[in-house]
């Protein structure tokens, strides 16, 4: 066993797309109890991950995503940060592996506003550590996580994540640039898909030709939720319209034969999504050795 440790390889993978190079960052994951998911019974869950070879409940991985282009450098997502739970927050760590540093950064996207996503654009003091970056996210999700007015209790998919997002907001308060859809620089198309939150939006990359749909939360437990694109969770803040915009973007990729990825696909994070009976089915893209 001379040289081995169990110390793993530095979590971040690259891919050109077109001129754009897109590099997945790891920033760990999240373990979820299987009662937080809806829409089939829990022996068929347990069956599902038994098909997939995943032993236990669902271990979320965490990603985000470096979008290098002639114009800019885009994170897209920042994970959770030191300020949520340990198994997250080795972004900066993966980011500085892969040759990057916060201040290298003119741009980030968010898919939405929930801390897996968004709190690790924070230092341990909530301080903004992506100074020179304006923040792109959809003005519906701006609009929610600002309502005082939810701490009500009225969406309780909300409660847990309000101080963390009230948090984002205040760190970036003068860096957000809301947006409802359409180009959000050049070559990336901002795609709504909301649901999971009333913002959530997945990002399409295109360059030289080729294109990258990066699709948010459309899963968070890719193993039951493409065959079985019904199944929702208890984080969706709109179950039935998150359901309905995981069927349309499952329909349009796999129609259109687009390259995806998402926060919560697994590494090295790249896919193609086919039809498979009343469901679809993931085809992971190999490593490439890049010549
Ligand atoms: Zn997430």
């Amino acid at each position: 066993m001379a040289g081995t440790t169990d110390a793993q390889a530095p979590g971040f993978y690259r891919r050109r797309i077109g001129e754009a190079v897109v590099t997945t960052v790891n920033d760990g994951f999240l373990d979820i109890p299987f009662e937080i998911l809806r829409g089939v019974e829990i022996c068929e869950m347990h069956s599902l991950m038994r098909d997939a070879f995943r032993d236990g409940a669902p271990r979320l991985t965490v990603n985000a995503f470096v979008i290098e282009t002639e114009t800019n450098t885009i994170l897209v997502d920042a994970g959770g940060g030191s300020t949520t739970v340990y198994s997250m927050g080795r972004l900066i760590d993966n980011l500085r592996a892969a040759g990057f540093s916060p201040a290298d950064f003119d741009t980030v996207l968010l898919t939405h506003i929930h801390p897996d996503h968004s709190s690790g654009l924070m230092g341990p003091g909530g301080e903004a550590i992506f100074s020179r970056a304006e923040i792109v996210v959809h003005a519906d999700d701006i609009g929610f996580w600002s309502d005082k007015s939810l701490r009500d209790g009225r969406s309780p998919a909300a409660t847990p994540y309000l101080a963390s997002a009230d948090m984002v907001l205040e760190a970036y308060r003068e860096q957000f640039r809301p947006v409802s859809g359409g180009v959000v620089a050049p070559g990336i198309t901002q795609l709504p898909l909301p649901g999971h939150t009333p913002g959530h939006s997945g990002y399409r990359l295109e360059s030289g030709g080729e294109t990258l749909v990066i699709w948010g939360d459309t899963v968070h437990v890719p193993e039951i939720q493409v065959p079985r694109p019904q199944v929702t969770s208890e984080y969706d803040i709109d179950a039935r319209l998150a359901h309905e915009n995981r069927q349309r973007i499952f329909d349009y990729v796999a129609t259109e034969r687009l390259l995806v990825t998402g926060g919560h696909v697994h590494l090295p994070g790249f896919a193609h999504v086919v039809r498979n009976g009343n469901g679809f089915h993931l085809v992971a893209e190999p490593w490439q050795v890049v010549v």
